[in-house]
């Protein structure tokens, strides 16, 4: 076949075959990316772009200049791009140009930064697997962190790639282990290579690029599944950019039991992020607690979110640094002040490495450089432990800043190829060749000047166009006063263009020096660049911990702010919080002026530990019940991220994990039915609980009918009272399980209070130990406007069924002891039915 192809569709075939099969080939052509053949159709589908033929080839073509936006709708739709580039000038060679691949651009491997958030990680994940182990590396190229671990279960690797949020997933090409666990999550997975996850390969992938002698360094020796994942991430990143990775400089180990494990459902009902489009930033957590100014600090305070610690001896290492910028208000104040400076240097430092970085990128670098004296200065008064470590972490670079100011022109242009990078007087060869360009251009002024009075047309003018470069232009009326040494070039509307010798001459020599003068500069640019790598270790290191300073510094703020309380920790279980208050609903509410002028956030308390295990909370719906066992949830989780929290004082118990079940939560998405989904959330917990997990259950037992739910709703508590002994938060409107707690000695029952007035009801967000009785149901339809005589109606029925149910019914149930615990179900007398349904029935039961 290749015998009637053009050399170029030669070409374009031979490079189509080194690419990966899955990926579409953008083939530069002039100004244009043409696609062929297949990917054509499929693009100019995806795009709305015209399909055209040539040669009974179809082929559609994207702007070069407009190629980012386009790739990047690509990517959108599940794509990855291969982008073949001229690798020499149009014309400079004989025959065809050469053409390459120069990057393989995939969600995980982009870079332009429209497509990347300054406060999020763009993560590209790689997974191995081993007797149902997991190796998970992970690697954002745009800040240059590369991490890995290894997970005991499928389940804990589920729960780290939720908290990660990768943009790309790579597993071992038909590995079906990891593809059925990883399945059905909506992440963007590729295949690669699975030599490339072989552990020797890996290793030495991983050790090539980092040029050491072994991995010990990085204490990951004894993780052969990490190593396999961290080499094939590696791998697959390096063939798909095609560039230096040299900002990659370390790997981190870490050990996923030393955080909170945090599934994702619980990620959503606690909104600790934006987990979906829609979700407010101020609704979530991080929202609420981020006070950062960096984006380096704002990514690191996502993680922190997410991963909030379990030793206590690290969270009271970030409480202390709190502590100490509360103690001294100047510190906090000019702390952040300062940091507010310094651009995000992990990202700057990925693109110069990577070669998608400018001059603006090195002025960025140089302002930052140039504040990380105050910097010092400013935190190296810092006494915990934990800031001094970070303090000796933060580099002087002030050789380099010096080297960047001179050299860099302050108003440099984003185009590398087009001169006005570099200052004057850095380069004395630019500078000669500046000053060439310069009197090359006053001779022409002066020559202006002199053909005017040679001429005597007054407005003759020496003009320059890229296309017919200097030129005389002479106006109509005067045409006749042209000297016969011109040579006309060009008729225009308005006159003629005429050219001489000399002019000639001198244009050839300042376009010249011109010419020398972009290369010069593009080339002193790139000794610049690699200069500043030199340091990309140390700056690295800088940045991540002006990021632990930044996200410390936001913590103090926010708490200084909201008159936050520093939490006792302690590793015995006990929770104490006194007037506690919602972190995120107090800052809401206060945000919207109706709220507020009703009255603001209720402060609540709560004991939880020891013989208080179980808290089982009933009061009417809109009461507060959710908001409270969020709340718990949520200061808790706060506490072992470091941070304070809202509250007069507080002592947090470690837990190792928060478990969260929140009724009627419809995961249509993926096909499941409320009750089905209430039920897998609620096995999860019961399989995965410890003594040491907090658990919150907002209603159990809602998707199915009263008497199932209740009784499932029971049996799930006693096994969490008896077998589990996990801390429990339950939420419910079954007021029957109250009576439980006569029974089981760790269980308390308590309820918002609220006061009946005028048969209205008024809630009075205040929690109280006890049951209640009453749903008040009724007036919460009343508030929400039903129709009168429907809230008539519901009343009469009501005080019938209550003037014939007992509570002794459910007593008699839970006292038939632990081998036969029934729940009767409720008797409802015949002739009650009769009126209440017209005709009588008979009772089963
Ligand atoms: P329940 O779960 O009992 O039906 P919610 O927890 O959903 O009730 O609370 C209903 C509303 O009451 C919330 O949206 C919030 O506006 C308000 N609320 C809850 N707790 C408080 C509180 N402690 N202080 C002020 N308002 C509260
Ligand atoms: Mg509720």
């Amino acid at each position: 076949m290749s015998e009637n192809l053009t050399p170029m569709m030669q070409q374009y075939q031979r490079i189509k075959r080194e690419i990966p099969s899955d990926a579409l080939l953008l083939f530069r052509l002039g100004d244009f990316y043409e696609l062929f053949f297949d990917d054509a159709k499929l693009v100019s589908g995806l795009l709305g772009i015209t399909l055209t033929q040539r040669n009974g080839t179809p082929m559609c073509g994207i702007p070069h200049h407009a190629s980012e936006s386009y790739i990047g709708r690509l990517l959108k739709a599940g794509r990855k791009v291969a982008i073949c580039d001229q690798l020499e000038e149009a014309g400079a060679a004989k025959g065809i140009i050469k053409r390459d691949v120069t990057q393989i651009v995939t969600p995980g491997t982009i870079f332009a930064d429209r497509y990347l958030k300054a406060d999020v990680n763009n993560f590209l994940a790689a997974i191995s697997a081993a007797d149902r182990r997991f190796g998970l590396a992970f690697l954002d190229v745009t800040t240059g962190d590369f991490k890995l671990s290894e997970l005991e279960s499928s389940e804990a690797l589920i729960g780290e790639l939720q908290r990660l949020h990768p943009a790309e997933i790579v597993i071992p090409a038909e590995n079906e282990e990891i593809l059925s666990r990883i399945n059905g999550h909506g992440w963007t997975i590729s295949f690669y290579e699975p030599w490339t996850f072989e552990f020797e390969t890996a290793y030495l992938t991983l050790k090539d690029h980092f040029k050491t002698q072994s991995l010990d360094g990085f204490g990951c020796q004894e993780m052969r599944l990490a190593v396999s994942a961290a080499g094939g991430a590696l791998h697959y990143v390096v063939n798909h950019l095609r560039r230096s990775l040299a900002h990659v400089h370390r790997l981190h180990t870490y050990e996923p039991g030393h955080c909170m494990a945090l599934d994702r459902v619980t990620h959503r009902n606690l909104d600790l992020t934006e987990h979906e489009p829609g979700v407010p930033r101020a609704h979530t957590l991080l929202g609420a607690l981020d006070r950062t100014v960096t984006s380096m600090g704002a990514r690191l305070m996502r993680e922190w979110v997410t991963r909030p610690l379990r030793r206590a001896e690290e969270i009271r290492r970030r409480q202390q640094v709190i502590r100490e910028f509360l103690d001294e208000a100047d510190l906090l104040f000019n702390g952040r002040e300062i940091l507010k400076e310094v651009k995000d240097l992990e990202r700057i430092m990925a693109r110069l490495a990577t070669g998608n970085g400018n001059a603006r990128d090195l002025l960025g670098l140089k302002y930052s450089l140039q504040k990380l004296p105050a910097v010092r200065d400013c935190f190296g008064k810092m006494r915990s432990l934990l800031a001094a470590a970070e303090h000796a972490k933060i580099g002087i670079f002030d050789d380099l800043a010096g080297l960047l100011e001179c050299a860099i022109h302050d108003e440099a242009p984003l185009a590398l190829k087009e001169g006005g990078l570099i200052k004057d007087g850095y380069c004395a060869e630019l500078d000669e060749l500046r000053a060439a360009a310069r009197s090359g251009k006053e001779w022409i002024a002066q020559l202006q000047q002199r053909e005017i009075q040679r001429t005597g047309i007054s407005s003759l003018k020496i003009r320059f166009t890229s296309v017919f470069g200097y030129f005389i232009e002479v106006t109509k009326s005067n045409l006749s006063k042209v000297p016969p040494d011109y040579h006309r070039k060009q008729t225009i509307a308005t006159g003629e263009r005429f050219i001489t010798p000399e002019l000639k001459e001198m244009e050839a020599k300042i376009l010249g020096s011109e010419e020398r003068m972009i290369k010069l500069e593009y080339d002193l640019f790139l000794q610049i660049r690699d200069r500043v790598m030199k340091h990309s270790a140390a700056i690295q290191e800088t940045a991540s911990a002006i990021a632990v300073f930044d996200a410390l510094a936001g913590l103090a703020a926010i708490a200084r702010e909201r008159s936050y309380a520093c939490p006792e920790i302690n590793e015995e279980g006990a929770i104490e919080i006194v007037e506690g208050r919602h972190p995120v609903l107090e800052q809401v509410m206060e945000a919207d002026p109706g709220v507020a002028a009703r009255g603001g956030f209720v402060p609540n308390d709560v004991r939880l530990g020891g013989d208080h295990q179980i808290m089982i909370i009933t009061g009417p719906n809109m009461a507060g019940k959710s908001t409270y066992i969020r709340q718990v949830a949520l200061l808790v989780l706060m506490a072992q991220i470091g941070s304070w929290i809202p509250a007069r004082k507080a002592a947090i118990g470690l837990v190792d994990r928060i478990f969260t079940r929140v009724g009627a939560n419809d995961d249509l998405a993926r096909g499941q039915s409320t009750f089905m989904v209430e039920m897998n959330e609620t096995a999860n917990i019961l399989n995965n609980a410890t003594q040491d997990s907090l658990i919150i259950l907002d209603e159990i037992g809602r998707g199915t009918s009263t008497y199932d739910g209740i009784s499932i709703a029971w049996a799930v508590v006693e096994h969490l009272h008896d077998r589990i002994k996990a801390k429990t938060l339950f939420a419910t409107h079954y007021h029957e399980l109250t009576q439980m707690a006569r029974r089981l000695p760790r269980i308390r029952n308590c309820n918002v209070a609220v006061r009946e007035w005028n048969d209205q009801i008024i809630f009075l967000r205040k929690i109280v130990d006890g049951s209640t009785d009453r749903s008040y149901g009724i007036q919460v339809g009343r508030l929400a406007g039903l129709p009168r005589e429907v809230i008539d109606r519901a009343k009469e029925i009501l005080n019938k069924l209550e003037s014939s149910d007992t509570e002794a019914d459910w007593n008699d149930g839970a006292k038939e002891g632990p081998a036969d615990r029934r729940i009767h179900k409720r008797k409802i007398k015949p002739d009650l039915q009769m009126t209440l349904f017209g005709k009588p029935q008979e009772v089963k039961g």
